[in-house]
């Protein structure tokens, strides 16, 4: 999401809870569950050159959404309860909740899970296999390092040249570079990255094995049952930039590998990045011809009953850090902001087409800048 948009959103779902609106409007948009996205948890301000700050809440945050989620009425399930919830069968009045973290980060291990387990929540970790084997990119934090680092940067090959002398600038070139790369092939843009870290003088799969859990790591904290350990691709690629048989094989390899080193079958993805760019409709029919139970987008959206039709294309709930305001939080579960946007009649219109059109019942946002 752009900033403009950040912005306008925020000071929308500040209107409506100052004035109530939220609960007034409940009953027309209440939904039947909200899937949450995390990426890390961490303690602290942020401060300075940070860009990549965005996809980072503090752990007292985490426990305060915990604490509304469920003063709201909401029941926090497992991924692995989410498909008896949709189906007519289910006996359950309360809507359900569903945290997910994408990536592996080992702050998820240290910071987030001690909280999740002093309220007794289960939560979802998507792991990419390459940064569970320590050899993948982490590419958006090895920009912002080399940005962080150096005082000037030319792109070899290409017109693009910025001064690093202020944070300012640091920061107006990364949102410049990184829209670059999320639209260039793949294997182009990690090259870009690759060389920027090089000039920088640190190399980018070190940031993996500092940052993100290994597979010893994520076993030891699988034993809990709290915990579960799903598929995010191998590599951390926009699967919808690849050659079909390039996605297919990121995602048949993790959901293969991840079930391999956790020795129990991966019945949950999630789709890198998650935006229309990098996910649509060709991912969703794979994921569903591989069996996969559910499947999540970074589209913003709540869960509805109709969404039993469209399991490999969920939507998500960002808890990233524009919105690391507990206020906001409730709103967005009111699900007002998403029925202002697209009109009430279009959220409560019946819905038809399942996996032919793009993530049913999920917002048109812009790619946002806080999904990785
Ligand atoms: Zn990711």
């Amino acid at each position: 999401m752009s900033g403009r948009t950040t912005k306008m959103l925020r000071a929308v779902l500040s209107v409506l809870h100052c004035t109530g609106a939220d609960r007034l409007a409940a009953p027309f948009t209440g939904c039947d569950g909200v899937i949450f996205m995390l990426h890390q948890v961490v303690p602290g301000a942020r401060r300075g050159f940070e860009p990549n700050g965005i996809l980072k809440v503090t752990p007292e945050f985490l426990d305060g959404v915990i604490r509304q989620v469920r003063d709201s009425g909401f029941e926090i399930v497992s991924l692995d309860d989410v498909k008896e919830r949709l189906s007519a069968a289910s006996k359950s009045q309360k809507p359900f909740a569903v945290f997910t973290l994408d990536d592996g980060y080992k702050d998820n291990r240290d910071f987030a899970y001690p909280v999740f387990k002093r309220h007794n929540a289960p939560f979802t970790i998507y792991v990419p296999t390459a940064y569970a084997d320590g050899h993948g990119e982490l590419w958006w934090l090895a920009l912002e390092e080399a940005l962080r680092r150096l005082s000037h940067v030319d792109i070899d090959g290409v017109a693009r040249s910025y001064s690093l002398a202020t944070d300012a600038e640091k920061n107006a070139a990364f949102h410049d570079i990184y829209w670059w790369l999320r639209k260039i092939p793949e294997n182009r843009a990690r090259g870009v990255v690759r060389d920027l870290a090089a000039k920088a003088g640190f190399e980018v799969s070190a940031l993996c094995r500092e940052l993100v859990m290994d597979w010893d790591e994520i076993r030891a904290l699988a034993e809990d049952p709290l915990v579960t350990i799903a598929a995010h691709t191998i590599n951390h690629f926009a699967l919808a930039k690849l050659r079909p048989e390039d996605a297919r094989r990121e995602m048949i390899d993790s959901i293969a590998r991840v079930a391999k080193e956790l020795g129990k079958p991966v019945r949950h993805f999630s789709y890198p990045y998650g935006d229309e760019g990098s996910a649509g409709p060709r991912e969703f029919e794979i994921a569903r011809d591989l069996g996969i139970e559910t499947a999540v987008t970074t589209r913003k959206g709540l869960i509805r009953m109709a969404h039993a039709d469209a399991m490999t294309a969920l939507p998500r709930l960002s808890l990233n850090g524009d919105y690391q305001d507990a206020r906001y939080v409730k709103v967005l579960l009111s699900g007002l902001p998403f029925a202002l946007r697209d009109g009430v009649k279009s959220v409560l219109r019946p819905l038809s087409g399942g996996l032919r059109s793009e993530a049913p019942l999920a917002l048109k946002y812009p790619a946002s800048a806080s999904t990785r």
